[in-house]
């Protein structure tokens, strides 16, 4: 079978007239004599912080503060249950799915009451509560197909881990790969539409993973069915060299490679969630971005193997990251000492705390990090070792392109431009890959910096 996988984002099916949409996607894919395995987000009505991932996780917030999350339960209910409406004419069928999203939010409230009683939630008890979004979806999902007279089969990843692992490594992925594809195989021809939550992780999926973790679990699809392509259908036309929002002239690029997307969705542009290019490129299958809005556009394709043999020169793309912190410790302990840099990383890494930017001479070690972060229990700790200033409001603006290696000038360039509009370079930093310039700068040159420097692009 030509199996090909499509991961629908939350807003893609978050309404009534998203999720025909989705349909109208799918039944092309048949017709056009591809198998399509569908992998589901939450439903997102308008937007992922309005979404139903979100609102589960509000809903467990307020379980243990003694909240009203019974009020976010039914909101969650009566949009599910209105969409049913609109969406499923067979009586028969319909008052089946009302019934089993009703049982499924009724059990969450059991579970949330329980929580709220303990007054603690562990993160499988997490990922138990945001499993209900992808069930919901999926199963609705499912029905629709069915309705149209495609025979679907709902499948519900909630119990896929089966067996004690300790982290998310090389074995743990395949065993999952081996699982799902037998999984999928049992349906047959009929197309499989799948929760994108699955469970249960080591350490539990929000922490392990994060937040936009289908597209993990649709990779691992993909490589276990051998898929020609893992496709990605988001909101948005592609890859962009720039925020299309931010800069005018910005476009679409047709193809990238895995690295480039790797540090695109790092730095800012929310891509794809960063494990799952590490799935599919080892197993050489495309992934492509698609708008769900505008299927007939080609998209972006990561294609494996790009950037090994003969690439365009120069930079690709551009990015910014905002609400970034700049942390900088000075001690001249560090001058001829080894040891001084683990000491810092501990303590970020005891604190939790995500480092992105580093950059350090002799006697100076400057981090960015991700400004929500509560980083004072830190700071105290880093004051042990040296003097230490908190910098905030940054940005880090990337120049990010395969292109770049080997190529000469990229960097004085974009620093030229840079200054040229005025806008100072609070820390630099570039891989020994090349494919990377990035530099902090304040959050509020932001905008003019992406123009300026995205005039290299044109
Ligand atoms: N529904 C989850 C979220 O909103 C996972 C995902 O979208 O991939 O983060
Ligand atoms: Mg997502």
């Amino acid at each position: 079978m030509e199996f090909v996988v499509q991961k629908f984002g939350g807003t893609s099916i978050g309404r009534t007239s998203r999720m025909k949409n989705v349909a109208g996607i799918v039944k092309d894919t048949i017709t056009a004599g591809e198998h399509p395995v569908v992998v589901l987000s939450a439903m997102s009505d308008s937007g992922k912080k309005e979404g139903t991932t979100s609102r589960l996780m509000n809903a467990a917030r307020e379980a243990i503060n003694d909240g009203s999350y019974y009020k976010i339960i039914d909101q969650i209910e009566s949009h599910h249950l209105n969409v049913v409406n609109e969406i499923i004419n067979d009586l028969r069928i319909r008052i089946q799915l009302e019934d089993e999203i009703r049982e499924e939010l009724q059990k969450l409230k059991s579970f949330l009451d329980a929580i709220q009683v303990i007054g603690e939630i562990s993160q499988r008890s997490m990922d138990v509560i945001i499993s209900t979004g992808e069930k919901l979806s999926a199963r609705i999902f499912s029905a629709l197909l069915n309705s149209m007279g495609i025979d679907s089969d709902y499948i519900n990843l909630d119990n896929l881990v089966d067996k004690p692992f300790k982290e998310i490594d090389k074995r743990f992925c395949s065993y999952l790969q081996k699982k799902l594809a037998t999984l999928i195989k049992e349906s047959g021809a009929r197309i499989p539409v799948i929760t994108g939550f699955f469970g249960f992780v080591p350490n539990g999926i929000l922490k392990s993973i994060g937040r936009g973790y289908t597209d993990f679990t649709a990779s691992l699809i993909a490589v276990g069915v051998k898929a020609n392509e893992l496709q990605i259908w988001k909101e948005v036309d592609g890859i962009f060299t720039a925020d299309p929002n931010k800069v005018a002239s910005a476009r679409v690029l047709k193809s990238v490679s895995p690295a480039e997307a790797s540090e695109l969705t790092y730095f800012g542009s929310e891509v794809i969630h960063p494990f799952t290019m590490e799935q599919v490129i080892n197993a050489n299958i495309p992934v492509r971005i698609k708008n769900t809005f505008d299927p007939t556009l080609e998209g972006t394709t990561i294609i494996p193997g790009k950037g090994k043999q003969e690439v365009q020169k120069g930079p690709t793309a551009v990015t910014v990251k905002r609400d970034v912190t700049l942390v900088n410790i000075q001690s001249n302990r560090m001058l001829m000492a080894y040891g001084f840099m683990s000491r810092v990383f501990d303590v970020f890494n005891r604190h939790e705390i995500v480092i992105d930017l580093i950059s350090t001479s002799e006697v100076n070690i400057s981090l960015t990090l991700t400004e929500h972060q509560n980083l004072t229990p830190a700071i105290n700790e880093l004051k042990q070792l040296g003097e230490v200033t908190v910098r905030k409001n940054l940005a880090i603006l990337s120049l990010v392109g395969q292109g770049m290696q080997h190529t000469l000038g990229i960097a004085g360039e974009m620093f030229s431009k840079l200054a040229k509009e005025g806008v100072n370079i609070e820390v630099i930093s570039q891989g020994a890959s090349e494919i990377n310039i990035s530099c902090a700068i304040k959050d509020k040159d932001s905008d003019r910096a992406l123009k300026a420097v995205h005039n290299m692009l044109v």
